[in-house]
């Protein structure tokens, strides 16, 4: 069933706030060895997260409620399934998505985005969200076309760097259009046509991830990594023309939130730490701002950051933040500030809609392109007429492009005397100049002057026809690049991914199951309790009735015994 519909076209805006679960890891075998005790407790039927002091303080408990909480045993399929799964939904309608996650370094950020990729149980929202697209692009019905593009890039000391590019020296400036809004300058974008091709991306955007860091593990926690994936699906819509929905998703991997105080960076170290401290403390006041109700402000431009996730935060966008803690004791500090940072973001209010034919789409461009080549295709190339003598050069870089400008040298291609040949006429041709050639050398009464006139003459349609058939096979090519861009919907796309999304697909029926028991049970609950109720009820008022039955029986019993020691009395 595709979810691009055309009367979905006019959807309104959806107002949501930021949707925020919590993530907690479970104790590392460091942490155990050490003998570090939980300090969390996860109830994850009520959503909430517990955090106890461990020490002999009196300290009440915290509690903190969110949408959903995952406990250490947590399981990806199901993260992906409760969380990011509706929005990816929702970016394949054409709205744009955001996932965050968001957290102290070592608690499980990049194992719930990426996670390990090699293994299909373990992998993260990441890679789950390749199969999951590309799952839906298959179920697609087959008049809708789709064009997916990635980008990856790093914000590393409030510097942006593509994580895609060639030169990773290269620093990239963001800058904003009034109709695109803001974007990266030359920041690359790949076309991917399945889940393979993706995965190979990440791959080439983590091995320049690394390249010019010193330390993988710091240079992680201190960098922002933002995977972007742009979908495009176009369809024709009620009033019979093309339409282009547009949905851009965008994936976080921010750095450790950890306060600097407790890392004792100097020099360039707190020079860096300053600046990451600088998106994420913009990030910060930024969702203040945005949830005090009072502030006139929002400081979006303060950092790169906020800047290129503007409308993810109080915009257009369906926004999950994933906010992840560790369990032990010794973080106590730094989970609870992580809760009370996801618990402010639950209050930011998005406005989503559905972006259709936006400006920088490129979808409808490249169709426009294939139908113009294939137009070109059928008609064959041009060949100078064999009465023609000069042969006019043109620059021949031309991509298609049509109008008065090719109306213009067609004529004059004309006058020149030449003409369109079809692919078909050329191999006719090719045989002819053959022939001709064989009777030409077997032909013995002729001078050798007109014999080597002849022979020029044949050598030149013989070029001419090459130039021809070369021109074609290059435009050949070249719509066979475009249309490699352009996905069909409905088209079976690698098994290998297909395996991914039925795991997925059945992680999500499962999920839906243990949903559907758990509702079964809560109702059985509720019924017993009800039960429960009642007969207490029925005893009360059994016990209420044998009560005021003992008392009037004691009266009795009283009158009884005073009467018996009257009579006694009277005897
Ligand atoms: P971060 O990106 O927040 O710094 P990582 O994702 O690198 O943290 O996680 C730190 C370590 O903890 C990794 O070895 C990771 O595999 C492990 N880990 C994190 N979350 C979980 C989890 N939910 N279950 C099992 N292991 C986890
Ligand atoms: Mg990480």
């Amino acid at each position: 069933m595709p979810i691009n519909k055309p009367e979905k076209l006019d959807k309104p805006e959806s107002c949501d706030n930021v949707k925020v679960v919590v993530r907690c890891r479970p104790l590392n075998e460091r942490e155990k060895a050490t003998g570090y005790k939980m300090a969390v407790n996860v109830d994850e039927m009520r959503g909430t997260i517990t955090v106890h002091k461990t020490d002999s303080s009196n300290e009440p408990p915290k509690t903190f409620t969110f949408d959903t909480v995952f406990g250490p045993e947590s399981k990806q399929l199901d993260v992906y399934n409760l969380t990011a799964r509706p929005i990816i939904d929702s970016v394949l309608e054409g709205y744009n998505g955001t996932i965050f996650a968001y957290g102290q370094t070592g608690t499980g950020k990049t194992f719930t985005m990426e996670g390990v990729r090699a293994v299909p149980e373990l992998r993260g929202i990441i890679p789950n969200s390749f199969a999951h697209i590309f799952g839906h692009i298959a179920k697609a019905e087959g008049d809708t076309r789709f064009l997916v593009r990635v980008s990856y890039l790093e914000i590393y000391n409030e510097e942006v760097r593509d994580l895609l590019g060639k030169d990773q020296t290269q620093r990239l400036e963001v800058k904003e259009r009034p109709d695109v809004g803001v974007y990266i300058k030359d920041l690359s974008a790949y076309v991917v046509n399945n889940a393979d091709d993706m995965d190979r991306i990440m791959t080439l955007g983590h091995k320049n991830r690394s390249v010019g860091a010193t330390n993988m593990n710091e240079h992680s926690s201190r960098s922002h990594a933002i995977f972007t994936i742009t979908i495009e699906c176009s369809e024709k819509g009620v009033d019979g023309n093309m339409h282009v929905r547009m949905g851009k998703l965008h994936l976080v991997d921010l750095a450790g939130s950890e306060r600097q105080a407790k890392t004792g960076a100097t020099g360039q170290r707190l020079k860096e730490a300053t600046k990451i401290n600088l998106s994420l403390s913009t990030l910060g006041n930024v969702i203040s701002a945005l949830v005090d109700g009072k502030s006139t402000h929002v400081p979006y431009r303060n950092s790169k950051l906020t800047r290129l996730l503007q409308d993810s935060l109080g915009g257009n966008s369906k926004t999950m933040m994933c906010a992840n803690i560790g369990p032990a004791d010794y973080n106590y500090d730094e989970t609870i500030s992580t809760l009370r940072y996801a618990n402010r973001a639950k209050n930011i209010k998005n406005k989503a809609r559905i972006n259709e034919d936006p400006k920088d789409a490129l979808l409808r461009q490249f169709q426009k392109e294939i139908e113009e080549l294939k137009k070109k295709l059928e008609e064959g190339e041009e060949i100078s007429g064999s009465e023609t003598s000069e042969s006019e050069e043109e620059d021949e870089d031309d991509d298609g492009e049509i109008g008065e400008d090719g109306e213009k040298r067609k004529k004059r291609r004309d006058q020149a005397g030449k003409k369109k040949v079809s692919p078909d006429k050329m191999v006719e041709m090719q045989a002819k100049i053959e022939e001709e050639r064989k009777a030409l050398e077997t032909k013995l009464d002729m001078e050798e002057e007109e014999r080597n006139k002849a022979r020029a003459e044949l050598e030149k349609r013989e070029k001419d026809l090459l130039k021809a058939q070369q021109e074609h096979q290059s435009l050949l090519e070249k719509l066979s690049a475009l249309e490699k861009k352009v996905i069909v919907g409905g088209v079976d796309l690698l098994a290998k991914a297909e395996e991914q999304e039925k795991l997925l697909e059945e992680s999500n029926m499962e999920l839906e199951e243990r949903r559907k028991r758990a509702e079964q049970l809560r109702k059985e609950l509720e019924e017993k309790e009800q039960e429960r109720l009642d007969i207490e009820e029925k005893y009360t008022s059994l016990q209420e009735e044998a009560q005021g039955k003992t008392k009037k029986l004691k009266k009795v019993w009283t009158m009884l015994m005073a009467a018996k020691s009257e009579a006694v009395a009277m005897s």
